[in-house]
This record gives C-alpha cells, structure tokens and sequence, in this order.
C-alpha cells in the first residue's frame, strides 16, 4: 500500500493517507512528552518497540473478537489501518491506584480497590485533556449515551483479555488509557496504539514500573524497560 501525504501528527505518531480511501498508515516516532507536552525527549527504539509491542496486543485482542483498527504491521515502525473518526476520548482503565488517581484523590499508588475504576477525559489539549463524566462528553456532543455504553463494555472485555495476557509474562497491568474510533460504515472499533507509552505495567515480583512512567518521573533505563516488556510479550 502506497504510504501518500501526511494527515495528523500527534506527539507520538503519524497518520499518512493511502491510495485506499478507508487505510492510514499510521507510523510510531521515538519522541516522547510528559505532562502535557512540558517535558520532551526522545527515546531510543521507542517507536519500534511500541510498534512491536502494540502489534503483539492487538493480534491478541482480535484473536479473542474485539473490533479494532488494525489491519497489518508492514515494516518496524509502520501499521496499516481502517481509517476512523476518533472519538476525542481518552477512556482510562484502572485495576490499580496510581498517577493522577492517586495524587487527586489521596490513595497511595499500588492500592487495590475493590472495583475496577473507568474514567473519560475529554481529548482536548488547550484545556489539558480534563476528566469530565458521561453527561458532559454528551454536551461536548463527543460521543451518545448509546455509544458510551458500548464504549464501556468494550474497554471491560479489553481489560480482562489484557490483565490475562500480561498475567501470563508476569507483569501486572495497573492501568491503561485506550481510544475508539467509528469506521466509515458506523462501526465502533478500538483505535491507537496499546503500549509502555499507555499502560502502567509492574513487574509481579518486584513491582519495577516497565512503562512510561520511568520518562515521567526520571527514573532511567527506559528503553530497557520497554526492551523488556517486548522481550516478555514475544516469548509467548
Ligand atoms: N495516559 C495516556 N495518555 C494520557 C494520559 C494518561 O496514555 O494523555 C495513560 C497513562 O500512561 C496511564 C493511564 O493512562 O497508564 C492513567 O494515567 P493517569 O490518569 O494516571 O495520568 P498521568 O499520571 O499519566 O498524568
């Protein structure tokens, strides 16, 4: 597929037009930022490894029928997916306390709640994505309440297959951020990438974060820690 101009550039990634009219290529860049844009770097292999790893997820999602973008991986950093109107949603998954949870609302990271925690923020990066519930993102017309609820069910399914498959390479998913798009015949799919860059994820034994967090908080050996999440995931 013939990879044409460049749509979209977000902090992360890139999307390029193809000849087929429904199909992006979405390309994965080794540049990272933190706190809304305020802390920037870049991080060697980060787009390889997060293309890699994402790959991996998403053929396992697929494989247990959740609908998602991805069509194929077609070299180290690109994809090729349904092109999708996204829905300027940002739906957090919590099985853990951690991040802006636990700073909001006092409880030390690591606690386990009884429940697992589901939280929308609205994507919007001139107001700092902010959490907003249900009936705001159906003021801010950024989804239906009909679609919400499939939103909710799908981010549900996703987390059991994930806390399943993350469980079996000893790694604990404390949490995790994903996005959903519509196709152009109306679907509700599972869009952008699923990766260190997205998920906190804690080594069972010695609870060492192997995610983005080690860029946030300064704690070093990022690529190893995303080398090492890859490594885990391949061997399965
Ligand atoms: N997250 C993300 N993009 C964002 C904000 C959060 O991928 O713009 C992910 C983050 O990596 C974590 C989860 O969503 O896995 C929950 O993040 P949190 O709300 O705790 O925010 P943070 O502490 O990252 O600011």
């Amino acid at each position: 597929m013939k990879q044409l101009e460049k749509i979209y550039e977000g902090k992360a990634k890139q999307i390029y037009r193809t000849e087929d009219e429904n199909l992006i290529i979405m390309h994965y860049k080794d540049d990272a930022t933190a706190y809304n844009g305020i802390k920037k770097a870049q991080i060697k292999e980060k787009g390889t490894l997060n293309n890699k790893i994402s790959t991996i997820i998403y053929k396992y999602l697929i494989a247990k029928g959740i609908p998602t973008h991805y069509i194929e991986t077609i070299n180290d950093c690109d994809q090729l997916c349904k092109k999708v109107t996204i829905f300027p949603l940002e739906v957090i998954c919590r099985n853990y306390v951690a991040g802006s949870m636990s700073k909001r609302l006092g409880i030390p990271e690591g606690t386990k709640p009884e429940n697992v925690i589901f939280e929308i923020c609205y994507k919007n990066d001139t107001l700092g994505d902010p959490l907003i519930n249900d009936h705001h993102a159906v003021a801010l017309k950024a989804a239906t309440y009909d679609e919400l609820k499939e939103i909710y069910k799908l981010t549900s399914e996703i987390n059991e297959y994930l806390k399943e498959l993350f469980s079996k390479v000893g790694i604990i998913l404390v949490d995790f951020k994903i996005e959903f798009g519509k196709t152009f015949d109306g679907k509700i799919v599972l869009a952008d990438e699923i990766s260190p860059d997205t998920a906190r994820l804690w080594d069972e034994k010695t609870h060492d974060k192997l995610d983005k967090d080690r860029f946030r908080r300064d704690l070093g050996h990022v690529t190893e820690a995303y080398q090492e999440i890859y490594k885990r995931l391949g061997s399965l």
